[in-house]
């Protein structure tokens, strides 16, 4: 017969909403195992721009809507969290810049205005001096004379993403499996696990939480969209520096928006979403990397672009099905008697979606429960993923 494990909570999917939903779990004294079948992370985790937003962005829209709401205390949580100052001690993570900046080529429009206005007054936006060169504060590659926008700097850090993922993995090893090939969830509510040399295992949770992104597909009682995103990467000698930016335009999205990494050789990558990515969807990748270097020509244009080097490629967003396929305005959450699906939204909620799924166990009769989890000690465990920019698949030209 086939070793049987009782745990509390089954968590599938080892991206940021299983891993921080296994720290919290066993931080309030619940037995929790998370089941991963590729690397941690390997989803979209790891091809996230880091940024914790804060809610600036979505003041594009010209309303503080419910995403802003929810989104707004999440800079303080992150930061309190890498101090080591909340119930997530994230010590040891690594933040790539404390803020980003948010810059509009020409003057803004009144939209925009009365939204930073109203920003301005709740602490979450500042507005930087103007004055092109002079303008001490703004980031370096933007201290031109030739630059004649606005610039604004947003409370909102940008993680070092796989820092993140390892501490939360590190702490939690023992709690960490990996799976050959996807858990099956049987109707009574067991799942087995495959060993490549071992027997199955049985393990039978009290409630499984499905946080496997776009694994999550298939449940009737809880659909999933996915959005594509056709992401930029640019490296080479010729990029001025690092910067942390979304640029404006007249739409909801940003035009662009810019995070900055090291790849594994330490080489700068510029790391490019927004509106390029969302409306490159259409493009192929000869098309989209032919419009990147437009954009970027056209938004920086004292830069020399000839010899910097890109690659694409395309990624869906899952999250849970909205009408007519909008955005979701907060974390989705789904629950069919014992199995619970759920999705972040954005890596900058998974601390709220942790908050939501706990609160849900006590409804069910689930507390906690402590498990030996040694006899798991032998199983084979998930590795950190790589980065978009250390895959090796991509061409770069
Ligand atoms: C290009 C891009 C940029 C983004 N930028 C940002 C940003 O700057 N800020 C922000 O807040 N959000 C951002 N997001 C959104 C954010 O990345 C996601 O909301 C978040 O990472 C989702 O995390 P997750 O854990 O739910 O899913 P995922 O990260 O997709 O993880 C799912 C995990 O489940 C595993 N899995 C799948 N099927 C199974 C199975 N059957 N059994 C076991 N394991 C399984 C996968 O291997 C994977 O490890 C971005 C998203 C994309 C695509």
């Amino acid at each position: 017969m086939n070793p049987t494990f009782k745990i509390d909570v089954a968590i599938i999917g080892g991206g940021i909403a299983g891993l921080w939903l296994l720290a919290r779990l066993r931080k309030r004294g619940y037995s929790a195992l998370l089941i991963e079948s590729d690397r941690l992370g390997a989803g979209q985790t790891l091809a996230a721009q880091g940024i914790i937003h804060g809610g600036a962005k979505y003041g594009l829209r010209g309303y503080a809507g419910p995403t802003a709401d929810a989104v707004a205390g999440m800079p303080a949580l992150w930061r309190r969290c890498l101090n080591g100052e909340d119930e997530i001690d994230l010590r040891g993570a690594a933040l790539l810049a404390d803020h980003q900046y948010l810059w509009a080529t020409r003057a803004p429009t009144s939209r925009l205005v009365a939204f930073f206005a109203s920003k301005l007054m709740r602490g979450h936006v500042e507005k930087l001096a103007e004055g092109g060169m002079d303008a001490g504060d703004y980031p370096p590659v933007l201290r031109h004379p030739d630059f004649h926008g606005a610039v604004y700097r947003l409370d909102e850090p940008i993680l070092d993403v796989a820092t993140v993922l390892n501490v939360l993995a590190g702490r939690s090893q023992d709690a960490i499996v990996r799976n050959q090939g996807p858990a099956i969830l049987k109707a009574d509510g067991n799942l087995t696990l495959h060993h490549p040399e071992r027997m199955q295992w049985v393990v039978r949770p009290s409630v499984t939480v499905l946080t496997a992104g776009a694994g999550n597909a298939g449940l009737p009682w809880a659909t999933l969209q996915l959005r594509p995103l056709h992401m930029v990467m640019a490296r080479g000698v010729n990029l001025p520096g690092p910067l942390y930016a979304h640029c404006v335009g007249t739409g909801d999205v940003p035009r662009l928006t810019v995070t900055s990494h090291y790849d594994a050789s330490g080489r700068l990558i510029w790391y490019l979403g927004g509106g390029l990515a969302e409306e490159g969807v259409r493009r192929d990748r000869r098309e989209q990397i032919r419009a990147a270097r437009r954009e970027l020509q056209a938004l920086l244009p004292w830069v020399d672009w000839n010899p910097v080097e890109f690659a694409a490629f395309t990624i869906q967003r899952a999250e849970a099905h909205q009408h007519r396929g909008g955005r979701p305005a907060t974390t989705g959450v789904f629950r069919d008697g014992r199995v619970i699906a759920a999705w972040p939204t954005k890596l900058a909620l998974a601390p709220l979606l942790a908050e939501q799924i706990e609160a849900m166990l006590p409804t069910l009769g689930v507390t906690p429960h402590p498990v030996d989890l040694r006899p798991l000690a032998e199983w084979p465990r998930p590795g950190i993923g790589a980065y978009p920019w250390d895959r090796e698949d991509l061409e770069w030209s």
